[in-house]
């Protein structure tokens, strides 16, 4: 039998590292073109010549988290029309006021209609009442999904921005969004950014939270599935509202904000937004702020 040279043992200790930290045939590493590598398996430093520890990047060196609406794409037509049906179906009433939608999470959104269409809750209701507004929600928006692709659009920029970024050492992207899960996963995967960004973590809008609370949860879930100290990983939140900047502050993350939304960008900055874009159009602007936000040194320095 052939025993291992010592570069061969190197490897294998490597390989045994990654799956001792989680790592598995599903992880999320990227090469640079984007594509899904399976670390594991992969004979390390031959299949990634330009990436020289594979194992490496099975442990997440920075966490990137997009909100969806209005940053990445605009699907707000097909949501409204979703919103009211759902509302309809669960209250027995038409949807006459429609709350402000940017920044809100759809429970939040949920909440005010009934408060604004004057539909009487008791407190012990709210519960199921909630459940089932979700899951009529959930059955809306996949009853238009072709709606979705033919009048939602991706935002300038957006698909390469999120390609670009995945290219970063050490890098997981992930979302923070108002919206409900089974629909944000619909929204994403209309435009083909589902693939790019790790759902099975995630903050949504399904889950009942302040936006900043929800924010460190998913920073908590990062670090539990891919083996990195939370407070020792950098992680920074591309989203459009104020509401954004002030939630990446309240989670421990930097902030990029991006004057696609209802926002101005002096809107953002004045609440504080490390770096403000005017859209994702300029990739290598996207790349550089991302990195610069999320690079340890710079990230630590700045806390
Ligand atoms: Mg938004």
């Amino acid at each position: 039998m052939l025993r291992a040279g010592r570069a061969g043992r190197a490897r294998a200790f490597r390989t045994r590292r990654a799956q001792a930290r989680g790592a598995t045939s599903a992880c999320h590493c990227r090469d640079r073109t984007g594509s899904r590598v399976n670390c594991v398996s992969c004979p390390l430093r031959r299949v990634l010549s330009n990436h020289a520890q594979c194992a490496r990047r099975c442990a997440i060196d920075r966490l990137v988290l997009w909100n969806i609406d209005l940053t990445l794409i605009d699907v707000g037509k097909v949501a409204r029309d979703a919103i009211a049906d759902a509302f309809n179906r669960v209250t027995g009433r038409p949807l006459a006021a429609l709350p402000q939608l940017a920044g809100r999470s759809d429970t939040e959104i949920f909440f005010e209609s009934l408060y604004l269409n004057d539909v009487p809750t008791g407190a012990a209701e709210d519960a199921d009442l909630l459940a089932r507004y979700c899951h009529a929600l959930e059955s809306a928006f996949a009853k238009r999904h072709d709606d979705l692709v033919r009048e939602g659009r991706l935002l300038p920029g957006a698909h390469d921005a999120v390609l670009a970024v995945a290219g970063l050492p050490g890098v997981v992207q992930t979302v923070l969004t108002g919206t409900i899960k089974p629909n944000a996963v619909r929204k994403l995967a209309a435009f083909g950014l589902d693939s790019i960004l790790d759902t099975q973590i995630g903050g949504y809008g399904s889950d009942a939270y302040p936006r900043g609370s929800l924010l460190l949860e998913v920073r908590r879930q990062a670090s539990e599935k891919y083996g990195a100290p939370i407070e020792e990983t950098p992680a920074v939140y591309i989203a459009d509202t104020a509401r954004d900047v002030e939630a990446a502050a309240i989670g421990g993350a930097r902030s990029i904000a991006v004057a696609s939304g209802r926002e101005m960008a002096a809107e953002l900055d004045e609440a504080g937004a490390e770096a403000v874009l005017v859209d994702l159009a300029d990739t290598a602007q996207v790349l550089a702020a991302v990195d610069r936000l999320t690079r340890p040194m710079e990230a630590n320095a700045n806390r």
